[in-house]
């Protein structure tokens, strides 16, 4: 694309000073509100246990200061290029928050859709005020069911090893439907 308009503006735009090639490079973007992020990660606990990596599959994509990734990585992100690589620790209360005993309740289970089948460990999706929540059947006794609603990585220190792959502008579409198309993203 830029080599195209390049020998077009050497052939009808002579005299008229072309911009470098080479400034794409001098200047890259930076990460700010509204750019389309790509990049690679490895998510660790504090035992260095993988919580989570992009490896092997298809790097994350987000539209940066919309809120589409946990607060304290998308604070780090800011300013980041293509080709940089950085860690950064995250504290639950910027990521999934902390462990909320109000968060825990007891149903019965003839009230849970599917409730012969239940067993512990067990995810279940209900509709609640707050749109769609995954809760967690921590525990079976008799009838009653303790259902945790907690997000699994809450009280978590979250250790982000991160590589930035690409850093664009987004589109009017993308921000309109509030999501990345094209790789990482939607397709669609
Ligand atoms: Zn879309």
């Amino acid at each position: 694309m830029i080599s195209q308009s390049r020998s077009v503006g050497l052939a009808f735009l002579r005299g008229i000073p072309r911009i470098p090639n080479h400034r794409l490079q001098l200047f890259p973007m930076k990460i700010t509100t509204g750019s389309v992020v790509l990049f690679d990660y490895t998510l660790t606990d504090d035992d260095k246990e993988i919580i989570d990596t992009s490896k092997g599959g298809e790097p994350l994509a987000y539209i940066h200061g919309e809120g589409q990734i946990v607060k304290g990585l998308e604070k780090a992100m800011e300013g980041k290029q293509a080709g940089d690589s950085f860690k950064v620790s995250v504290a639950p209360e910027e990521a999934y928050g902390l462990h909320d005993p109000e968060n825990i309740s007891v149903v019965p289970a003839d009230q849970i859709e599917g409730g012969e089948e239940l067993e512990e460990g067990m995810q279940l999706h209900t509709e609640g005020e707050f749109g769609e929540q995954t809760v967690i059947i921590t525990k079976i006794e008799g009838n009653d069911v303790t259902i945790d609603g907690n997000h699994p990585l809450a009280d978590m220190t979250l250790h982000f090893d991160v590589t930035i792959r690409e850093v664009r502008d987004a589109t009017k579409e993308e921000l309109d439907h509030g999501h990345v198309h094209g790789e990482g993203g939607h397709h669609h």
